[in-house]
């Protein structure tokens, strides 16, 4: 579909003359902007974000879509967005503002990286544009890097299929007093409209840029989603949702797909992702790459590097059926980071003074076999199945006395504790790790607490310490002295309004590896 083919002039008071071609990079229009532009729709349908919070700032996100669902709705020229940072809720003292161009380049996105504000504080942000003015958003900045901050309050979660579910979770998790929230990925799902869900997608499987643009528009409509992120800052990474199925680098999950065609597929994807996520400009993509690896320090407290496992990853083993560890599973050739993301991570690892070290990463890393009995049922598609790289960086959190790594997961729609080893097989081997595997928000519908099989599957993996299978998020509260992380289950996504609940509390004492419940 082409975009504003389907637009009434008349909708349009241009203050300008045509436009020379946008400014690609810096969001600065080389040509004439509209200033006077005038919609009849709402152009702050999609809401507003922010995210990536450092000490000085953070980044503001909104994307300009009065007609979210029929390519924006946005005239083929730049637009000037004014934004406003305030230290109160009504705006009477404002400390930053400026004027961002909105290219129809980067799908009219504004992504404006504020600095210079004060560490450790809650601001209120909102922005203005074609005569209207958006929500207002919470943000906050995080403490020095040099301070001690006495606690930091996160909640991680993931997998959101609209289909399947309503984001009852995060109309709860907007309700927490959180400093931050982790997104591990699965924020969108790329299949066409399906019968038989709450709601409905639209359309064919996505490919195109302007597909992959209306899933997130789509997505992005839910009120539940807004509003948790309205409320404070998030942290984003992807899964593979967000672009194919269980794709791997360069790889479809299905045979025969022209590697060509599937990398223009890709650079839509990973574009339309930076376009809707409030992502600093390292992000921009570069062709089909994204760099969206990063690490962000919460004081001395908490080091959050948030990794990509789907993007450099090898091809996986076995054809991706689940199994036993045999074949390419041992191959040394394996990468689930690939070199440069691993060779990053163990820097940042090696320099980090933090107290808790955190992967924000997407698949599990505790080698559990889901079959219970005799036969094996690994997952070929998670860290079990490239064994080599699982234990180089296990190896690597043991050998070097990383710091109490916490390892937080998404992807399988269920939840997990983890204690993570080196050595599996071996029951006395060394903990060097804890792991909190986080449920989904709605992918996969109500769910239930257990399911046929667990008790033998717990039994016969004993470094797991808990399983539910419900939807929620997870919820952790991070002192110098232990990390808690209560499990926020809802009994049901398929009719709205249920009530959360904490199905399980663990603890982790900083200085000791391994999760013990607590509730
Ligand atoms: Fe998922
Ligand atoms: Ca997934």
């Amino acid at each position: 579909m082409k975009p504003h083919t389907s637009l009434d002039r008349r909708h349009f008071l241009l203050g300008s003359a045509a436009l020379a071609s946008a400014c690609w990079l810096s969001g600065k229009a080389t040509g004439a902007v509209a200033r006077r532009l005038s919609l009849q729709d709402d152009p702050f349908q999609m809401g507003v974000a922010s995210g990536d919070p450092d000490e000085h700032g953070f980044v503001l996100w909104t994307r300009l879509a009065p007609r979210p669902f029929e390519g924006g709705g946005m005239p083929d020229q730049a637009v000037e967005v004014g934004w406003e940072v305030a230290a109160d809720e009504t705006f009477h003292s404002v400390v930053q503002k400026g004027i961002f161009h909105a290219t129809p380049a980067l799908a009219h996105s504004v992504h404006i990286e504020v600095v210079g504000l004060k560490p450790d504080r809650w601001y209120f942000y909102r922005f203005h544009a074609a005569g209207q003015t958006s929500p207002v958003g919470r943000a906050r900045t995080f403490p020095r890097r040099d301070v001690m901050p006495s606690q930091l309050r996160l909640a991680f979660a993931s997998c959101q299929h609209y289909e399947q579910g309503f984001y009852t979770s995060l109309q709860h998790l907007a309700q927490e007093d959180l400093d931050i929230c982790i997104h591990l990925g699965d924020y969108i799902y790329e299949g066409p409209a399906r019968k038989n869900g709450v709601r409905q997608h639209q359309g064919r499987e996505i490919t195109t840029l302007e597909e992959y643009r209306q899933r997130f528009a789509l997505y992005r409509s839910d009120p539940h989603l807004q509003a948790a992120h309205a409320a404070m800052p998030w942290l984003v990474t992807w899964d593979d949702h967000e672009f194919d199925n269980n794709y791997a680098g360069e790889i479809s999950e299905e045979e025969g797909i022209d590697r060509a065609a599937f990398l223009r597929r890709r650079e839509a994807a990973y574009q339309a992702y930076y376009e809707n996520m409030p992502l600093r400009s390292s992000a921009l993509p570069a062709g089909p790459q994204l760099r969206l690896f990063r690490s962000l320090p919460f004081g001395r407290l908490a080091q959050l590097a948030v990794l990509d496992t789907r993007q450099y990853r090898t091809d996986q083993p076995n054809g991706d059926k689940r199994g036993p560890l045999v074949g390419d599973v041992f191959s040394p050739t394996a990468e689930m980071l690939g070199a440069s993301q691993e060779q990053w991570l163990q820097t940042e690892l090696l320099q980090s003074p933090a107290t808790w070290n955190v992967l924000a990463q997407q698949v599990m890393m505790g080698r559990i076999d889901r079959i219970p009995g005799p036969e094996f049922g690994y997952s070929m598609d998670q860290w079990s199945g490239y064994d080599v790289p699982r234990r180089r960086l296990l190896s690597f959190l043991e050998e070097q006395k990383i710091a109490n790594p916490i390892v937080l997961t998404g992807d399988i729609h269920c939840s997990w504790v983890n204690d993570l080893k080196v050595d599996f097989d071996r029951p006395d081997a060394p903990v060097v790790a804890t792991e909190f595997v986080g449920t989904s928000l709605s992918s996969g519908g109500d769910g239930q607490d257990q399911h046929e099989g667990v008790p033998q599957i717990l039994a016969e993996n004993p470094f797991v310490k808990f399983y539910n299978g419900q939807r929620g998020y997870v919820r952790c509260t991070v002192t110098p002295e232990r990390w808690v992380a209560d499990y926020r289950v809802v009994p049901f996504v398929t009719r709205p309004d249920a009530p959360i609940q904490t199905r399980a509390s663990f603890a982790v004492a900083a200085g000791q590896c391994g999760a013990e419940q607590i509730a």
